[in-house]
This record gives C-alpha cells, sequence and structure tokens, in this order.
C-alpha cells in the first residue's frame, strides 16, 4: 500500500478533489480512508472502507486523532477561491497556514507521511529565475517565487502557501517529516465549486463563474478582457497523479511536483468561447449569453491583482511519476458543461424565469 498504509486521511474531502480523490482511493487501492470536511456534499463514494469524520479540522484534539489513526494524511483544505483572497485573507491565511502547522508538526512527531497541497499560485506573477531572467516555465526547484506587495492583498493565499510549503520543508530537513508537496495548475472537471443562489453564495472560480452565467443567460464576465492564459488540468489527470505519488513513496519523499497540462494553455476568454460553444452544441437552439469585458476590479474588488500567464513545467512529475496529463480541452469541456447541465440545468433555468 502507499507509504506502505492501511489507512490514508483526506483532509477536504468533501471538496472539488477531495470527492474526486477519495473515489479514486476506494476503487483503485486496499486503502482506509478517513474522509474530513465541514461538509460531503460532493462525496458521491461511499462503502465500508470509508469513515466520514464531519468537523473543521481546528477542533480541539481532532488532528491529533487523525495522525494517531492514519499512516498518511492528504490535506486539501483551504479557502482557496480568488474571490476570498482580497475580502476575506485572514481566514485564506488561517485557512492555508495557521490551521495546517499543527497538522506538520503532529506528521513529524509522529512519523506519518504527509501529502500537501499548495498551489502553482506560489511562483506568483511570472516564472523567473533567482536573476529575474525568464523561464519558459514554472519550475518547482528554480524559480523564484514572486508575489506582489502587501497591499495587494490577493497575494495572502500564495504567501500563506508559500510559507507552509517552508514550514514543511524544514520538518522535512531537520526533523525527518515525509512529504510529498503537490502544486496544482488550474485543475477543472465536473463538481467543482457551486452556483451562486443554488448551493453557495458569492463569487466562485472562473469556471463555475462562466458555467452559472451559461445557465442562467447571464454574459460570461471576462475579468480585464480575459487575455490571461490559463493551463487547464482535468481532475482525473490530477487524481491519476496523486495516486502514483502515494504508490511511489521513495521517489517522491521531500519532492515538491507540480501537476498541470502544458498542453492545455489557452486564455481566458478562449475558455469563455469553447464553453460557449460546448454550451451551444449540448443545448440546440438555446440562446447562448456572449462574453463580455469587465474591469477586474468590478469583479474582485479593491487588492486584486492578476498573473498573465501560467505554465507548468512538468518534466519531474513526468519522471517521478511516469505521468502524462492526456486528457485534452475538446476532450473534457463538453464532459464538463454536461455535468453542470444535469446537477443545475432546472434550478438555473428556474431561478432565471
Ligand atoms: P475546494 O474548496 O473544493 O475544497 C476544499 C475543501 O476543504 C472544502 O470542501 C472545504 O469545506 C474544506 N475545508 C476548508 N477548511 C476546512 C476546515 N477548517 N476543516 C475541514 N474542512 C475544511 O478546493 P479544491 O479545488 O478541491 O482544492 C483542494 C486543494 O488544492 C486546496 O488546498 C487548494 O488550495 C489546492 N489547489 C487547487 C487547485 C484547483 O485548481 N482546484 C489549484 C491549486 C491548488
Amino acid at each position: 500500500m502507499p507509504y506502505g498504509a492501511e489507512r490514508i486521511a483526506v483532509l477536504g474531502a468533501g471538496g472539488f478533489i477531495g470527492s474526486h480523490l477519495v473515489a479514486a482511493l476506494l476503487d483503485r487501492t486496499e486503502a482506509s480512508v478517513v474522509a474530513v470536511d465541514v461538509t460531503f456534499d460532493k462525496l458521491e463514494a461511499r462503502g465500508e472502507r470509508l469513515s466520514l469524520v464531519r468537523a473543521s479540522i481546528d477542533r480541539p484534539g481532532l488532528l491529533d486523532e487523525i495522525t494517531s489513526l492514519c499512516d498518511v494524511v492528504v490535506s486539501l483544505t483551504a479557502l482557496c477561491n480568488p474571490s476570498f483572497y482580497n475580502t476575506l485573507p485572514l481566514a485564506v491565511i488561517d485557512a492555508s497556514y495557521t490551521d495546517l502547522v499543527p497538522l506538520v508538526k503532529l506528521c513529524a512527531e509522529k512519523r506519518r507521511a504527509l501529502v500537501h497541497f499548495s498551489t502553482c499560485e506560489v511562483y506568483g506573477r511570472a516564472a523567473l529565475d533567482g536573476a529575474g531572467g525568464r523561464l519558459p516555465a514554472m519550475n518547482e526547484d528554480e524559480a523564484a517565487l514572486v508575489l506582489g506587495p502587501v497591499h495587494l492583498e490577493r497575494w495572502s493565499y500564495a504567501c500563506a502557501k508559500q510559507l507552509l510549503e517552508r514550514v514543511i520543508w524544514a520538518h522535512g530537513r531537520h526533523h525527518g517529516l515525509s512529504f510529498t508537496i503537490i502544486r496544482p495548475f488550474n485543475t477543472i472537471g465536473p463538481r467543482m465549486d457551486y452556483l451562486p443562489g443554488i448551493d453557495g453564495e458569492g463569487l466562485p472560480r472562473v469556471l463555475a463563474a462562466f458555467m452559472g452565467a451559461l445557465l442562467r443567460g447571464e454574459p460570461l464576465r471576462l475579468a480585464d478582457g480575459g487575455g490571461q492564459r490559463r493551463s487547464f488540468l482535468w481532475v482525473g489527470d490530477l487524481v491519476e497523479a496523486v495516486l502514483r505519488v502515494l504508490a511511489r513513496p521513495n521517489a517522491c519523499r521531500g519532492e515538491i511536483l507540480n501537476l498541470g497540462n502544458p498542453r492545455n494553455d489557452i486564455t481566458i476568454r478562449d475558455l469563455a468561447e469553447r464553453l460557449r460553444a460546448s454550451y451551444g452544441a449540448l443545448c440546440p437552439g438555446a440562446p447562448v449569453p456572449p462574453a463580455v469585458a469587465v474591469p477586474a476590479s468590478a469583479i474582485y474588488g479593491q487588492g486584486y491583482d492578476d498573473v498573465q500567464e501560467r505554465v507548468p513545467d512538468v518534466a519531474k512529475a513526468r519522471r517521478l511519476l511516469a505521468w502524462d496529463p492526456a486528457i485534452t480541452l475538446d476532450e473534457m469541456l463538453p464532459w464538463i458543461v454536461a455535468d453542470y447541465l444535469g446537477r443545475y440545468g432546472v434550478r438555473a433555468a428556474a431561478g432565471a424565469a
């Protein structure tokens, strides 16, 4: 079993990635899974090897219990919606840093392996080397981490994630913690986020924001015109890589791994247009609302900042995991649109009427 593990804790198991990961762990390994989250609405997986713990990870004693019970902890909890970074920065910092420092210490003390989800946001504004020269892609072991000034609160998330990486790294180097840090790049798929007014409030991440607009028949809002580029990774490709990390502890111990798909690098405007096309193809005759440019400040408010391009260097993940992300945008977008239509179509149309 992974890391010699019979029991794996997944913190944040009820979220987008967690719900896919838990299903795969149950389907494709023999492990018992202890799933922790404050909500399990998205977790369709059930079974004898799955225990659900509905609690916040800051509940006193919980992390102590989990790290006593489990051999490996996969930590996914975070407030990772960009609309929170500059509006709820203290909660964002606590979720990605303060609440997780005890977990890192407990894993080090009790010799539990930690597979921690950080983020590609730690690279910041651009792929630069230590001397400020441009790199062709964001590389785990060479890139400088280039965050914006403190008054641009958007960087609270990236900074908290980066500091936790440094805490994990130091525990690995100085206290024997067995860890792998994963930096996902824009992972998308079914069950991402929520639709405002239906099963959540506020502004979801861009995929769900565009899907909500399509389903309600409202314009898709492109922050500053949507010229920013992102490399989109299918959630199934991400989960496949995480299973390989768990299965190859010796190769992955002490490593930071980008997980992304550099072949799916497009602008946000292009993403909107492709979603519009998929939606039109799946709903012939339905009106397809336009994509419109809106100032980013009108969407995200004061203290926002953006990254113009974000291409992962996945050479290390390819080498250590024998992994190659396979799913193209042309394949994944119709699946995603069909999933949102199935889950929300009727309710969204009722709300729009
Ligand atoms: P998500 O918001 O869907 O899932 C996070 C889950 O954590 C939620 O279900 C939430 O309820 C839970 N959670 C938060 N705080 C908690 C607490 N105190 N106690 C218990 N549960 C708590 O996010 P996701 O997209 O599944 O992302 C998972 C991880 O991957 C996050 O750490 C995120 O930063 C990282 N990541 C994701 C992406 C992506 O593209 N999806 C990209 C980069 C990094």
